[in-house]
C-alpha cells in the first residue's frame, strides 16, 4: 500500500498564540522530528517566563467580556470549531502521525475522540444549569448557579497530541473561562492547528492562548496568582510531586491525570480469538504509549487444576505471541502499517533498558522486539517491535514500573481473588480489563478492582467524552476529573442564592 501524502512539506516555525496574535518567542528553539523518517518537521520555541506572564495577562483581560457572553453564543463558537475540525479531519490526523509516529488509523481514532469533546461542550447551556428550590422556609427560595472562575492552565503530554488538550479546553471555554495551554514540546503541531481553527471559528482574542515550552512555562503557570486551576496529564512523578504539590501550596484547583501499569485478566471461559484481537490493540496500540495500554496479562485459572491452568496459560500465551508476531511495523502514513515507532530515540533507549532489565532479573523473553523488521526504507532510530516476557513475577521491575512501550508481561493466577490482589499490589490504579463470558466474574471484578477505568471484554477502557476519565491511587491526583459533566463542575464555582421578597 502507498504511503499517504504528508501535509507538512517543509519545517514549520511554530509561534505562540497570545491575545489573538501569533507571536515569535524569544526563547530557544527545539527541532520537532518525525520519528519514522527522522526529518525535522517543525521548530518549536521553549518560551520564557515573560511570555507565559503575557499570556495569563491576556486571558485575565479577556475574561470579563467572555464570561458575560451568553452560553449559547459561546457554544456557537464551539459549533463552528467542530465544523472546522471535521473539514480538516484528515489533515489533522496525518499531522498527528507525522509528529508522534502513531498509525494513521490510530490518529483518525484520536481525532474523532478529541472532536467529541468539542461536541459535548456545545451542550453547555444545559450542562451548566443550576438548581433551585422554592419555599426552603416560609416565603424563601434558594437556587444554585455555576460561575466561571477566570484563567486555567492546561498542560498536555506527548502521547495524544491532538486529543488531550481537548479533554479540557472546550469545557473551560464553554463555561466562560479563558485558558493558557502548553502542549508537549515533543509534538506541538496539532494543538497549534486547533488554535488556528479556534481563531477562524471566532473565539475572541485572549480566550484560548497557546504557549509552547517546558518547565519554565509550567512553573510560570503554577506560581501565577491569576491562574485559578491547572489541568495536567502526564507522568506520575511530575503530576504528583510538581503539579499537585504546588497547586496545593498555591491554592489552585487541580486535575492531575498520571501514569499507569494496567492489567488484563483472561478467564478460562474467555473467547480467545476476540480477546487476542483486543489485546493487540491494548498492549501494542500507539506503540504501547498509552495510559490505558495493558502491560501485564494475567491468565487466571479460576476453577482449574494446576495442570489445567498450565495448559490454558500456554494456549493464551501461544495465541498472544502468534498475534504479536504478525504486527506490521513502519511509517504510520503507510496504511498497511499496524504499529509505528516510539516517539523518539530517548524513549526507545528507555524501552530497551527495561527489556535488558527484564532479562537480567530472570524473565524469559518469548518475543524479542529488539529484532525488528520495518516496512520501507526508514532509519531504525525509534522502532521497537512487540515484545513478550514470560514467567514474570509480580515484584520484577518490568511488572511494577510503567515502561510506556510495546512490552507485554505474561503471568498466572490461581483464582480471580489472587488476580485482583495482584492488581492491588501495584501502586497505579488507572485501568484494568477482564476477558470473560461470566457476568458473575465480570461484576466481581468491576466491583472490587481499585482502578478508575474498567474494561469488560474491552482492552482499552477509554471513557467517551460525556463520562469522566477517571483514575485512582498513583494514577490520579485531584478531586474532579476531566471531560463531560465533571469537567463542567471543575471549571465552575457553585454559588448559592437565598432570597425573600418583603
Ligand atoms: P511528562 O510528565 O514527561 O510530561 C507531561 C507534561 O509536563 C509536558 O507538557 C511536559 O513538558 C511537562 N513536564 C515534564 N517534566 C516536567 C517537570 N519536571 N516540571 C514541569 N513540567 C514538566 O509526560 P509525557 O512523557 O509527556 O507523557 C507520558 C505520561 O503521561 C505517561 O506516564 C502516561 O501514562 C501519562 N498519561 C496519562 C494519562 C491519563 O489520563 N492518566 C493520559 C495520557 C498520558
Amino acid at each position: 500500500m502507498a504511503v499517504l501524502q504528508e501535509p507538512i512539506k517543509e519545517a514549520l516555525e511554530i509561534k505562540n498564540y497570545i491575545d489573538g496574535e501569533w507571536v515569535a518567542s524569544q526563547g530557544e528553539v527545539k527541532d520537532v522530528v518525525n520519528p519514522a523518517t527522522g526529518k525535522v518537521i517543525a521548530r518549536v520555541p521553549i518560551s520564557t517566563k515573560d511570555e507565559i506572564d503575557e499570556a495569563v495577562e491576556a486571558a485575565k483581560e479577556a475574561f470579563p467580556y467572555w464570561r458575560r457572553t451568553p452560553p449559547l453564543a459561546r457554544a456557537r463558537c464551539l459549533f463552528r470549531l467542530k465544523g472546522l475540525l471535521e473539514e480538516n479531519f484528515e489533515e489533522i490526523s496525518r499531522i498527528q502521525t507525522m509528529e508522534h509516529g502513531k498509525t494513521i488509523d490510530e490518529s483518525r481514532g484520536e481525532t474523532r475522540r478529541g472532536i467529541e469533546n468539542v461536541e459535548v461542550a456545545t451542550g453547555i447551556p444545559s450542562l451548566m444549569m443550576g438548581q433551585n428550590l422554592e419555599d426552603i422556609a416560609a416565603g424563601i427560595d434558594e437556587y444554585l448557579i455555576r460561575q466561571p472562575l477566570g484563567v486555567f492552565g492546561i498542560i498536555s503530554p506527548f502521547n495524544f497530541p491532538f486529543m488531550i488538550g481537548l479533554w479540557f479546553a472546550p469545557y473551560a471555554i464553554a463555561t466562560g473561562n479563558c485558558v493558557v495551554l502548553k502542549p508537549s514540546s515533543e509534538d506541538p503541531l496539532c494543538q497549534t492547528r486547533i488554535v488556528e481553527l479556534a481563531e477562524e471559528a471566532g473565539i475572541p482574542p485572549g480566550v484560548w492562548n497557546l504557549v509552547h515550552g517546558g518547565r519554565t512555562v509550567v512553573s510560570g503557570m503554577l506560581d501565577h496568582p491569576d491562574i485559578k486551576g491547572i489541568c495536567f496529564v502526564g507522568s506520575t512523578p511530575v503530576g504528583r510531586d510538581v503539579i499537585y504539590k504546588r497547586c496545593g501550596e498555591t491554592g489552585k484547583r487541580v486535575i492531575a491525570q498520571c501514569g499507569a501499569k494496567n492489567f488484563a485478566l483472561v478467564m478460562p471461559d474467555a473467547d480467545i480469538e476476540r480477546t487476542m484481537a483486543a489485546c493487540m490493540t491494548s498492549f501494542y496500540g500507539n506503540t504501547g504509549q498509552r495510559c490505558l495500554a495493558n502491560a501485564n496479562l494475567v491468565v487466571v485459572g479460576e476453577g482449574l487444576s494446576g495442570q489445567e491452568l498450565d495448559e490454558f496459560y500456554e494456549k493464551v500465551v501461544g495465541a498472544f505471541v502468534a498475534a504479536a508476531s504478525r504486527i506490521s511495523i513502519g511509517y504510520g502514513l503507510n496504511e498497511a502499517v499496524q504499529m509505528g515507532p516510539l516517539r523518539d530515540k530517548g524513549k526507545k533507549e528507555r524501552v530497551l533498558r527495561y527489556i535488558e532489565k527484564g532479562i537480567e532479573e530472570g524473565a524469559r523473553l518469548r518475543l524479542d522486539g529488539r529484532e525488528v523488521e520495518i516496512i520501507g526504507d526508514l532509519p531504525d532510530t525509534c522502532f521497537v517491535g512487540p515484545t513478550v516476557f514470560e514467567d514474570v513475577p509480580l515484584d520484577m521491575t518490568i511488572a511494577q514500573e510503567e515502561i510506556f512501550g510495546p512490552v507485554a508481561n505474561m503471568m498466572k493466577a490461581g483464582s480471580l481473588d489472587e488476580a485482583i490482589e495482584m492488581i492491588h499490589s501495584n501502586p497505579f490504579g488507572n485501568a484494568a480489563s477482564i476477558f470473560t463470558a461470566s457476568g458473575k466474574w465480570a461484576r466481581e471484578f468491576q466491583y472490587r478492582t481499585e482502578c478508575g477505568n474498567i474494561g469488560v471484554n474491552i482492552g482499552v477502557a477509554a471513557p467517551m467524552a460525556f463520562f469522566p476519565f477517571s483514575g485512582m491511587k498513583d494514577s490520579f491526583f485531584g478531586t474532579l476529573h476531566g471531560q463531560g459533566q465533571e469537567a463542567v463542575r471543575f471549571f465552575t464555582e457553585s454559588k448559592v442564592v437565598i432570597q425573600r421578597w418583603f
